[in-house]
């Protein structure tokens, strides 16, 4: 299973400056052979290549980092599904792939620029890379990362890796090769998971995993925010995004330790993991009004998608169910009524008199709706697996 492991560099001022001005002339060069590839209708990365090979290298770029631009611009126009090639469009009507085609494809100043083993090597002991840049290799540029991260890029990192900046920050996204066990092929049930507000998630084994104190935390972090942003400095700005940035690693830090414990619980007991579909956690989210300043749906597909890969990694079976009315619904008898619920935390059967907290009630209902899912075709319906970041 291939995932992409993000870390942040930590270079000294005169090495970002080096990082900079690398991105940029890539960035630039690719922009000039875009125009080229354009204006003589090549697009193919042999062509390419023949066309300007020399002239990239001639721009300062060594070898590696010319084939990564020629590769980057060729990709680029196959990606666009046309080659800028006049008259001939492809079959699609849609404008913005036409008008696309009859110019140039731009690449962003700060466009990621891919790096594989010989311009870029890691020193995963020391903490440290050493990078092709314009001005001469750099060496000893410091990285960090979340510690399973980082023991995901030691053990499993393959091939290339992007450099990246964003908001005046430096990442490398590095893809991992992670081996796979083989699949649980007869689970002993399945463990429901519903994810929540106040909680972020309960499981029908018992757990819960309360959200009191992130949400606490979001609540005075997004008061701070607001207040730096009607300040309207640049600094304040600057605060405000740093601000951001705490809480989505605070986040991260969290949803890595649940997901960590219920796929190890899975494990243990020989289950499957049965996940709401993640589409219809954001339906979810948009009704509730009040709280959505304490809350991002970004933060629940993240979950869902820690759960799914450390869920694939140990051979537990995953599947997604239907998340309709399995708040409404009695996990005892199966009766669906509103009125079930009368309030966040409690669930009581209006027509078998069940009482059950309400998030574990939900649970127990995700829990045999996974196990009819898997009933049908025995086989993980998991969200498709993503970054790991
Ligand atoms: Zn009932």
């Amino acid at each position: 299973m291939k995932l992409v492991v993000r870390v942040k560099l930590l270079p000294t001022p005169q090495q970002a400056s080096a990082l900079e001005a690398t991105l940029l002339i890539c960035n630039e060069a690719a922009n000039w052979l875009s125009t080229a590839a354009f204006a003589r209708r090549v697009a193919s990365r042999a062509g390419l290549q023949t066309l300007a090979y020399a002239q990239l290298r001639a721009l300062g770029l060594s070898a590696q980092p010319a084939l990564h631009v020629l590769r980057k611009v060729a990709d680029a126009y196959t990606a666009l599904g046309a080659q800028p090639r006049a008259g001939k469009l492809g079959p699609s009507k849609s404008t913005s792939r036409a008008s696309a085609a009859w110019k140039p494809i731009r690449f962003r100043a700060e466009a990621a620029q891919p790096f594989d083993d010989r311009c870029l090597s890691w020193q995963m002991d020391a903490g440290t890379v050493s990078i092709w840049t314009i001005s001469g290799r750099l060496k000893g540029v410091a990285f960090t990362g979340h510690p399973e991260h980082i023991q995901l890029l030691t053990r499993y990192r393959r091939g290339e890796s992007d450099l990246i900046r964003r908001n005046g920050q430096w990442y490398l996204a590095a893809t991992c090769d992670v081996p796979e066990t083989d699949e649980n092929g007869r689970p002993d049930g399945f463990i429901g998971v519903d994810l929540g507000i106040v909680n972020i998630a309960t499981t029908s084994t018992g757990r819960r995993y309360s959200g009191r104190r992130l949400n606490r935390r979001r609540e005075s972090d997004r008061r701070l925010r607001s207040k730096l942003q009607q300040k309207g400095s640049k600094s304040a700005k600057r605060r405000a995004k740093k601000h951001a940035g705490r809480e989505a690693r605070r986040t991260r830090d969290i949803n890595h330790k649940i997901s960590k414990q219920i796929v190890a619980e899975a494990q243990r007991t020989g289950r499957g993991i049965a996940l709401e579909d993640l589409g219809g956690i954001r339906e979810r989210v948009r009704l509730r009004k009040p709280q959505r300043a304490t809350l991002h749906s970004w933060a629940f597909h993240q979950l869902g998608r820690f759960i799914a890969y450390k869920a694939k990694r140990v051979g537990v079976p995953i599947v997604q169910v239907d998340p309709a009315h399995t708040s409404q619904e009695c996990s005892r008898c199966h009766h669906t009524d509103k009125r079930n619920r009368p309030s966040q935390a409690v669930f009581t059967c209006r027509s078998c008199g069940f009482v059950e907290h309400a998030d574990l009630n939900s649970s127990h209902n995700i829990a045999s709706r996974g196990w009819q899912v898997w009933g049908r075709g025995a086989k993980s319906v998991a969200p498709a697996l993503v970054p790991a970041t």
